[in-house]
């Protein structure tokens, strides 16, 4: 957050998808898992990576979806949305980590994955690079903002994994993170 005389500001990052340029090449699974591996660029693996392309072929579906936050419980009902003469499931424009679905999970330690805007990699977020189609636009933009960010729900969020993972994991996972 900045402070300009009165006000206060934050950047909000922002990658803009486009569905219909989305050939579901994967490219972009590679290298955010590729970027995020331990040691960097050590290994690729779609299944780590915090972006994944919701993949239907025969029916021309392809949806790139930027993992999000993590959630406890999945949604009661499902809704299913017609785009463009084409079906999607409420599921395919889901960013959650969430008990219903495989995307977003580390799959050794089944923690949730979220994008992190590829912070502090130079030259932005790597998917955005790495889409040769434009399917994947980055833009930051400058809002005046009311409050500070409250301590209090980073709290709520690591209470819910640690109830749901437990400490130890939720331990070992920050420690791999800080050692990135
Ligand atoms: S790199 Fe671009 S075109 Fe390829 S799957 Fe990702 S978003 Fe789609
Ligand atoms: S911005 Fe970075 S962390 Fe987020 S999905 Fe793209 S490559 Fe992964």
């Amino acid at each position: 957050m900045t402070v300009k005389g009165d006000k206060k500001t934050k950047i909000i990052k922002t990658i803009n998808i486009d569905v219909d340029k989305c050939n579901g090449c994967r490219a972009c699974e590679v290298i955010c898992s590729s970027v995020h591996a331990a040691p960097k660029f050590s290994s690729n693996n779609p299944a780590r990576s915090r972006i994944r392309i919701i993949r239907d072929p025969f029916r021309d579906i392809y949806v790139p979806v930027l993992a999000g936050e993590y959630t406890v419980a999945e949604c009661a009902g499902r809704d299913k949305y017609v785009i463009d003469g084409k079906e999607y499931d409420e599921c395919s424009f889901c960013r959650a980590s969430c008990p219903s679905r495989e995307e977003f999970k580390e799959p050794d330690s089944g923690l949730p994955l979220k994008c992190d805007m590829c912070e502090g990699e130079e030259g932005g977020p790597m998917c955005v690079k790495w889409c040769l189609v434009e399917a994947l636009v980055y833009e930051e933009r400058e809002v005046e903002v009311e409050e500070e960010d409250r301590p209090e729900d980073l709290e709520i969020g690591l209470e819910s994994l640690v109830n749901r993972y437990g400490l130890q994991s939720l331990i070992d996972s920050v420690s791999r993170m800080a050692n990135k």
